[in-house]
């Protein structure tokens, strides 16, 4: 059996994709769960839905993605009961996130029963980043106790990418170090050495690192504090404003990277500052996993941003000859897949992510390894 059901639920979605090995059979997205008029009452009624309009016959496995897999997870994982357990302890780690995938796990359980159900984690390839790229410089028993240290997200993004630029290069895996930006709605920059993730920038949640979408990316934590004290703003109002009203968002008041970008066109000056403050953070990623890495094959684009925008990518490593970066203008125009100059020192990629595959792949390795 080749076919794989790829599962990602989001709290009121279901974005699904059926492989025959890595060919695409259907795929669609089941939107507005549980609100008035959207697709389906519950995301039991959305499977259901599918397995009515698909032909799920022969699968192999399904894999789910499951955003955070805490310190329990470092590869992806049949489910069992006691998966689904942990999982469920996660919860707190992954607030927004967690709940939707739990959901879609329990359901396509019940639905599909003698099917393997693989979990797929965002956090398991960011697993070997070494305790010095994974611990924060706090109290070190309450950091124990209560889990805070970096995990790391876009894990199968990062891992394909990677993986797919060493193919582009023509050198074994082992051999490639990558730095990989995955700019979408949200994004992360990840050091990758020999296949291997040693830094990457977002920590404990989705939150930090690149400027993102509607998330701030890195800012100093005293900035909650003083929220909380001087505009008395609660807790949750907090991680609104830094979740969800901030990034692209908070900076210009809009979420999207093409409407900004147009707005900087029109000489818009709000848009061209939240320009530079994007481009400015993924400067000082490359500058800093440059440095972590020591030697550098490649600096791959992927996501929204990253594979169709040519002035982000000018914008986030132009004029850095002299580290032996180079964007060649016309090749970075046509979103070719390398777009720095022959014979650069290091090489510059567009790599389209593939998540869905990965997710697919990984699900057939998990149950390859069971068997
Ligand atoms: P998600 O993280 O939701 O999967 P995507 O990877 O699809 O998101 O990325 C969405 C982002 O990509 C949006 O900000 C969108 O504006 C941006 N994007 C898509 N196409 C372009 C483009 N041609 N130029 C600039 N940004 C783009």
């Amino acid at each position: 059996m080749t076919r794989v059901l790829v599962l990602n639920c989001g709290s009121s979605s279901l974005r699904y994709r059926l492989f025959d090995g890595s060919d695409v059979l259907t795929k669609g997205l089941i939107q507005r769960i549980g609100e008035a008029g959207g697709d389906a009452a519950d995301h039991r009624e959305a499977l259901q839905r599918l397995m009515d309009t698909v032909d799920l016959t022969g699968l192999a496995a399904v894999g789910h993605r499951v955003v955070h897999g805490g310190d329990r997870f470092t590869s992806s994982t049949v489910v069992t009961d006691d998966v689904v357990a942990t999982i469920e302890e996660l919860v707190p780690l992954a607030p927004l996130h967690n709940p939707a995938a739990l959901t879609g796990l329990e359901v396509a359980r019940k639905l599909l029963p003698e099917v393997p159900q693989v979990a797929v984690f965002d956090t398991a390839f960011h697993a070997t980043i070494p305790p010095e790229g994974v611990r924060w410089a706090i109290d070190r028993e309450v950091a124990e106790r209560w889990g805070i240290r970096r995990y790391g997200f876009h894990g199968t993004s990062h891992a394909y990418v990677s993986r797919e630029t060493g193919r582009m290069l023509g050198k074994p895996v082992a051999e490639t170090n990558v730095i990989t930006l995955h700019l979408g709605n949200g994004s992360s920059a990840t050091a990758v050495r020999g296949g291997r993730s040693v830094a990457t920038s977002m920590g404990m949640s989705p939150l930090s690192g690149l400027v993102m979408g509607t998330r701030s990316g890195d800012i100093d934590p005293s900035v909650v504090f003083h929220l909380h004290r001087e505009a008395g703003l609660p807790i949750d109002e907090i991680e609104e404003l830094l979740t969800r009203r901030s990034g692209l968002q908070g900076l210009t008041g809009d979420n999207d990277m093409r409407t900004v970008l147009e707005r900087r066109d029109q000489g818009d000056s709000e848009a061209a500052l939240a320009f530079e403050i994007y481009c400015r953070r993924l400067r000082e990623y490359v500058g800093a996993y440059l440095a972590v890495l020591g030697r550098v094959d490649a600096i791959t684009f992927t996501a929204g941003v990253g594979e169709n925008s040519p002035v982000v990518r000018e914008g986030a490593l132009g004029g850095l000859e002299a580290l032996g970066i180079t964007v060649d203008p016309d090749r970075n125009g046509r979103n070719e897949l390398i777009i720095s100059p022959d014979g650069s020192p290091i090489t510059v990629c567009v790599v389209p992510t593939e998540e869905e595959l990965e997710i697919a792949e990984e699900a057939r390795r998990a149950i390859g390894s069971e068997s």
